[in-house]
């Protein structure tokens, strides 16, 4: 991702939509809905424009907003944050992540994630000096080996970054995995980022926060979006809660990084934070019906598929179809098949592919006849 002369080369998504409007194939890669979410959220922030929001709001947030993300995380998790003090809006969550790792991590400073990973951590990590360490997740049920992860996190950590529920892989960490993360956190003195953004997308077991357990809280900075949970990830409207001082340190980066960001949605994401719990179970649960069209499709095409518990992605092995090289099968996927995706080792350090080489990342959240036709495209593969 750093080039030896120090460029950074245009991520995976930025590729594949790019191949996908090029060749006019349905885009499974990069990770969007295809519907807008909720009408009363469109609507705040049609009248939010209407009303004059349109300047800069204060740097840690529009007071509204930060009201509803603490009773967002009280109201779900039991997590009481002080909204004056605790909780800081971003310009989408990877701007939490941004300033957040650029605000925590020195040169030399190790932070630990699990392996696949979203891409911008391990740019990030690069940004800010740090060393980054994994531990794997392997297919197809993505559970960590808990002596991996305890070898990993050492007195050099700083930062232990989770991804619950998780990109690419839509799995869930385990409440075992959860605990010993706190557990090493503690041990060591690292803070836990956790990276929540798909929290509202579950199709299993609601869930759970590791911020809520046993320890954890006071070394914790939670990461979210409106973007996943209200179907509207251009308005780039995220937050983070986390302790005052953790809070203050972060936003310390943040007002060089954006300063302040999205006026206008700010107010119309409060909104869709208050709407009744049924908006957001019925999201899941319609979002769950649409990982079942996917996977059955991916699956009567000749994939081994691993059946997400959350999220917008499915990973799908192409080495039954005889494809052992994702990359390169996504690079000709659009000719044959009319369908892109993503190779799953665009979330893994060049050194580590092996594992991953024959993995493919395909994106359900678009409309059911989007995936029955990218079903019926991808039928002609075997
Ligand atoms: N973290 C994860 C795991 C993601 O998948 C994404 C992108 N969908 C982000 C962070 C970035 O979120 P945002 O669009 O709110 O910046
Ligand atoms: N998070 C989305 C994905 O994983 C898109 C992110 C992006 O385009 N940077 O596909």
């Amino acid at each position: 991702l750093l080039a030896a002369d120090g460029t950074i080369a245009a991520t995976i998504f930025a590729e594949m939509s790019a191949l996908a409007m090029r060749t006019g194939a349905i885009n499974l890669g990069q990770g969007f809905p295809d519907e807008d979410g909720p009408a009363v959220v469109l609507e705040a922030a049609r009248q939010a424009i209407a009303d004059g929001v349109n300047q800069y709001p204060p740097g840690i947030g529009a007071p509204v907003l930060r009201e509803a993300i603490a009773a967002h995380q009280r109201r779900w998790y039991g997590l009481e944050f002080d909204a004056a003090s605790e909780v800081l809006v971003t310009a989408g969550a990877t701007e939490g992540l941004a300033a957040t790792l650029l605000a925590l991590v020195d040169t030399g400073d190790e932070v630990v994630t699990f392996e696949p990973y979203y891409d911008a951590y391990a740019a990030l990590i690069a940004r800010a000096g740090g060393v980054h360490r994994t531990v794997p997740l392997r297919f197809p049920d993505w559970r960590p080996d808990p002596d991996e992860l305890r070898a990993a996190v050492t007195d050099r950590t700083r930062v232990i970054l989770v991804n619950s529920p998780h990109n690419p892989t839509g799995a869930v960490l385990d409440p075992e995995t959860l605990a010993l993360v706190v557990e090493l956190a503690t041990r060591h003195d690292a803070i836990i980022v956790t990276d929540e953004v798909y929290e509202h997308l579950t199709f299993g077991a609601p869930h759970v926060p590791i911020a809520t357990l046993p320890g954890a809280r006071e070394r914790t900075i939670s990461i979210s979006s409106g973007g996943k949970t209200f179907s509207t990830t251009g308005w780039k409207i995220g937050w983070l809660t986390a302790p005052a001082s953790l809070v203050t340190s972060v936003l310390a980066v943040k007002q060089y990084l954006t300063f302040v960001n999205g006026a206008p949605f700010q107010p119309a994401i409060a909104v869709g934070l208050g709407l009744p719990d049924s908006s957001f179970t019925d999201a899941a649960a319609a979002l769950g019906a649409k990982r079942d069209v996917l996977a059955a499709g991916l699956t009567a095409a000749g994939f081994a598929v691993s059946l997400p518990e959350a999220g917008y992605f499915i990973v799908a092995d192409a080495a039954p179809l005889g494809h052992d090289d994702g990359a390169a099968l996504c690079r000709q996927l659009p000719e044959l098949a009319g369908v892109v995706g993503v190779p799953v080792t665009a979330f893994v350090h060049p050194d580590r592919h092996e594992a991953s080489r024959s993995l493919v990342r395909f994106a359900f959240c678009k409309r059911l006849e989007v995936l029955e036709e990218a079903s019926r495209r991808l039928a002609g593969l075997s």
